[in-house]
């Protein structure tokens, strides 16, 4: 979740969409050298993945296997060099096909050969490969470039935030864009490897592991290298470069821990380090609950305090902004985030217009760590949310379950997912609802999945039909009728996990 411009960049990327439909057609193919004749010509690959709120993201005719991202980073002029290798497959014959990106693209070879490149619409890069490309055939896509990404700007915003001691490039749901070319949707998952060379004394931090210590290169330089294993949407890999203290250990589970704290932070380093050190304790807690955690490492990094002012779930090493420590230790940040590590990142959504699968299960998981601390019971959240909220608060005109591309990280795709959750428990029974959660997050574990997928599997486990609550729960505007639970004679009491939860939730959801 992060506070930015989804509406200006939805509503530009919605324009850009109809501009592709209507103005451009797929460049003639050149002729396959070599090849007989195909029945039917290769087609372009399609500029998006259909996704109904962004409808550009992503990219047709492809899938992606895995991302080598080996870049050069300046701190000093915030200039970034780079090669991205992308392994890919065909899964159509192709004559030409989109990446995301938005920096300056000096060359692109498909499978060795130099491609003729254009740019289209806000982030498209076409590539029209020397030879067509046939469905099933392997790609080695090697693309060259180079920026300033901190002013290569979408509508008058960035996703990649500079620092005083360096960067940092954490968004949802577009950050890609800035730093490598993709296939930019949760739909096209893959691997990475991730490394970047910095002056000596900066330290980079991404997702998974250092398959190598830092080593240095020639100019007082050193490369940092990161490699995660495990499927990763685009929007979850992230970058962090700047001066930090990296604090490694083992899980109880037996995995890496890395932890990051920015030397920034000053008299808040504490809160962050009482709160981020406890992120294995959180994983072993959300393991009992949601099932095996599905990644191979664990960590937290506290960004600096002029980075982001948010939090996100970056794979593997959720990343923080200051403000979650201004009043002191904050677990419940922690705990949201990681439990995205089940909810979003390995069972990610296939259209961003389900982000309440997302959201509505983090902030839940909240509710439960609250009980679990002793600070008010999930039913106790649940009352005072409610309550919180007026019949006639705008708050409940937005339906979590198709908020709008304007309004995915609304307060009621979080408050109401979570309210929803809850409601779901109480209608279908505890045996039931804790059955269905790690159910879920077996079924679907590293894929992606649906609103509707959901709703079917807690009607199997369950043996009730919810599609009137799900409608009323996710889809009607207006404060769905909470028979009992919510009508105690006078307002509930404060949980005493209130204060955090909002201080959480207001940097959380825009
Ligand atoms: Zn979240």
């Amino acid at each position: 979740m992060r506070r930015a411009l989804t509406a200006a960049i939805a509503a530009l990327t919605v324009t850009t969409a109809g501009g592709l439909v209507a103005g451009t057609p797929g460049q003639a193919a050149p002729p396959a050298l070599g090849r007989p004749v195909p029945a039917a010509a290769p087609q372009p690959g399609g500029p998006g993945l259909g996704d109904s709120y962004f409808p550009d993201y992503g990219n047709g005719g492809y899938d992606v296997a895995h991302y080598d991202v080996r870049l050069r980073y300046d701190p000093a002029t915030d200039l970034l060099t780079g090669t991205t290798t992308i392994l890919a497959r065909a899964t159509q014959d192709l004559s030409r096909f989109n990446l995301d990106f938005l920096l300056d693209v000096e060359s692109v070879r498909v499978n060795g050969w130099q491609a003729t490149t254009a740019r289209e619409g806000v982030h498209e890069l076409a590539v029209t490969p020397r030879r067509a490309v046939t469905a099933g055939q392997q790609l080695t896509i090697v693309v060259r470039y180079s920026g300033v990404p901190s002013e290569t700007l979408v509508g008058g915003y960035t996703g990649w935030t500079r620092t005083a001691d360096g960067a940092m490039v954490v968004n949802e749901p577009e950050a890609a864009w800035w730093w490598f070319p993709s296939n930019d949707h949760p739909l096209d998952k893959a691997t990475f490897d991730v490394s970047v060379s910095v002056p000596t004394g900066v330290e980079v931090i991404s997702n998974g592991v250092q398959p190598r210590p830092p080593l240095p290169e020639a100019g007082n330089r050193t490369r940092w290298s990161w490699r995660t294993t495990s499927p990763t949407a685009t929007y979850l890999s992230f970058l962090a470069i700047g001066q930090y203290d990296i604090v490694t250990d083992t899980a109880p589970n037996g995995q890496p821990v890395v932890n990051a704290y920015s030397a920034s932070l000053g008299e808040l380093g504490p809160a962050a380090r009482a709160s981020i050190e406890r992120t294995a304790e959180v994983v072993e807690w959300c393991s009992g609950i949601f099932g095996p955690y599905p990644f191979e490492a664990q960590g937290g990094v506290a960004g600096p305090v002029d980075g982001i002012n948010f939090a996100l779930e970056t794979q593997t090493r959720s990343v923080y902004g200051p403000g979650f420590w201004r009043r002191g230790a904050n677990t419940y940040v922690v705990v949201h985030e990681n439990a995205h590590q089940w909810f979003g990142n390995s069972v990610s959504l296939a259209d961003w217009k389900d982000i309440w699968l997302n959201e509505g299960f983090a902030s839940y998981a909240e509710w439960l760590w609250s009980e679990e601390q002793g600070e008010g019971t999930a039913q106790e959240l649940f009352d005072f949310t409610y309550a919180s909220y007026p019949a006639d608060d705008e708050f409940w005109q937005v339906p979590p379950g198709a908020p709008g591309p304007g309004r995915i990280f609304d307060a009621a795709v979080y408050d109401r997912g979570a309210m929803t959750v809850h409601q779901l428990r109480l209608a279908i029974g505890d045996e039931a609802f804790f059955a269905l959660l790690p159910a879920w997050t077996a079924a679907h574990r590293h894929g992606n999945a649906t609103t509707a997928q959901f709703q079917a599997l807690a009607e199997r486990i369950s043996g009730l039909d919810l599609d009137g609550f799900f409608t009323t729960w996710l889809l009607t505007p207006g404060r769905p009728d909470v028979p009992g639970a919510a009508r105690k004679a006078g307002p509930p009491a404060e949980p005493r996990s209130w204060v955090k939860l909002r201080e959480s939730h207001q940097l959380l959801a825009r």
